[in-house]
């Protein structure tokens, strides 16, 4: 590649706090602060930046809901 922007598949933890700009899949981010993130409910780790961390947030917390969502259901019938 002839210009020094970097792919968001080359990231690793000492970019953590870093501000970079990232060819993405889904667009070209300049200035993008590489941060991690910790589920609390279920302990994975995200390392990215901040529109993809958010993402990944939001989908754990659709996810874990869900799965409290099944779970208060089948209690409520009585359990399994
Ligand atoms: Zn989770």
């Amino acid at each position: 590649m002839s210009n020094d922007a970097g792919s968001i598949d080359d990231l690793n933890e000492d970019d953590i706090g870093k501000i970079k700009d990232l060819v993405a899949t889904d667009g070209y981010y300049t200035q993008a602060e590489i941060v991690k993130v910790v589920c609390p409910a279920c302990g994975e780790e995200f390392l990215g930046t901040k529109r993809h961390a958010g993402g990944f947030i939001a989908g754990h917390r659709a996810f874990h809901e869900f799965e409290n969502s099944q779970d208060a259901i089948i209690q409520q019938m009585g359990g399994i």
